[in-house]
């Protein structure tokens, strides 16, 4: 944990990868081969996302907590469990917290969540309304334990203004979130625009790009629409007539996600990238390797007995 803190802070440059849980068992097993693949590279730390409408699928193997199990004491791979906290109680989200401790994960990035498409919240269903009353929540009990990342949107939240958002990033960081990981953006500007931003109202802590390789058109369709974000027209120009060549499509992503890196690195502001992988391994390795951040060290796995007497002698 401590190492993690002190890698984010220091100039040495690093990536991240960020994964969500698989729908069946045999994509568990799936997702289990392509993490052993990714630990070849030494991210510093592996995402696992939240089920969008908190994790209700508990302690069936293919939750976010039992992927983030297995992704720590068997694959050996530092992991960041994401947690979202709307709709959560007080209660619940301490066993939540308490079970990813036993687990040993040490990093979160907490989150507020959203609706499920279509639906609205019902505030007296929660004891959470913001992603800073889980940091809140979590410094109260656990202290110093956990390693706290919060989200960051380089543009604007969809639900607020792009001022009132960076004042309530402010508060989540002097809060206790160590770091942010932003969500995706399509140009350099707009990431060194927002961060200079977080710079002039005072927040000082890490801020770490979240960077979407573009893999297909269809999925950059999905994305943006989750996230409620616009592509830029130069990239949709670009992939208007190669749309329905895949490989076509794959390579131009690899080129404008270099690029991108590119230019964030020799900005000289950012030393750590946060990888959305979507859960495929090819243009985030291609980037990786091109941008000299693959390593290509055979991972040193976790013995899983050894690992699960660890955890039964906390
Ligand atoms: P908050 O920080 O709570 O902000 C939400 C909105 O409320 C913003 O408009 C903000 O300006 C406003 N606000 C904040 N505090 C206050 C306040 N005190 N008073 C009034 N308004 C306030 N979703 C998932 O379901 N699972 C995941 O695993 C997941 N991972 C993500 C990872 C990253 C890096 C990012 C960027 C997003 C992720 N999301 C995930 C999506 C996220 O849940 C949504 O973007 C959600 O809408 C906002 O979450 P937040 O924690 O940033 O919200």
């Amino acid at each position: 944990t401590d190492q993690i803190r002190k890698r984010i802070s220091n100039n040495e440059r690093w990536c991240s990868l960020e994964f969500f849980p698989p729908r069946t068992p045999s994509g568990a097993a799936n997702l289990i081969g392509c993490f052993d693949r990714m630990a070849i590279g030494q991210p510093l730390f592996c995402d696992i996302t939240w089920h969008p409408a908190g994790d209700p699928a508990g302690d069936k193997e293919t939750s976010s907590m039992m992927i983030a199990n297995t992704m720590l004491n068997y694959c050996g791979i530092d992991t960041m469990l994401h947690i979202t906290c709307y709709g959560a109680r007080k209660e619940s989200m301490m066993e939540y917290l308490k079970k990813a401790k036993d687990f040993g994960i040490r990093n979160i990035l907490a989150l507020r969540g959203d609706p499920p498409l279509g639906e609205e919240w019902d505030p007296k269903k929660t004891d959470f309304r913001y992603g800073v009353d889980l940091v809140k929540f979590i410094r109260q009990h656990f202290q110093d334990y956990f390693v706290i990342c919060v989200a960051g949107y380089p543009q604007g939240h969809p639900e607020g203004s792009y001022d009132d958002d960076l004042r309530y990033l402010k508060e989540k960081v002097e809060c206790g979130a160590d770091f942010v990981i932003t969500q995706l953006f399509f140009k350099a500007e707009t990431f060194l625009k927002f961060e200079a931003d977080c710079r002039a109202i005072g927040i000082k802590c890490p801020i770490i790009p979240g960077i979407f390789p573009i893999q297909g058109y269809s999925s950059l369709r999905n994305i943006v629409r989750l996230a409620k974000l616009d592509v830029p027209k130069e990239i949709v120009e670009c992939m208007e007539p190669i749309k329905d060549n895949d490989e076509a499509i794959r390579n131009f992503g690899v080129h404008a996600c270099l690029q991108l890196c590119t230019s964030l690195l020799d900005s000289g502001i950012v030393n750590g990238l946060h990888f959305y992988t979507l859960n495929r391994e090819y243009a985030t390795i291609q980037v990786l390797k091109q941008l000299g951040l693959w390593m290509e060290e055979p991972p040193l796995r976790a013995l899983p007995w050894k690992k699960t007497t660890a955890n039964y002698t906390r």
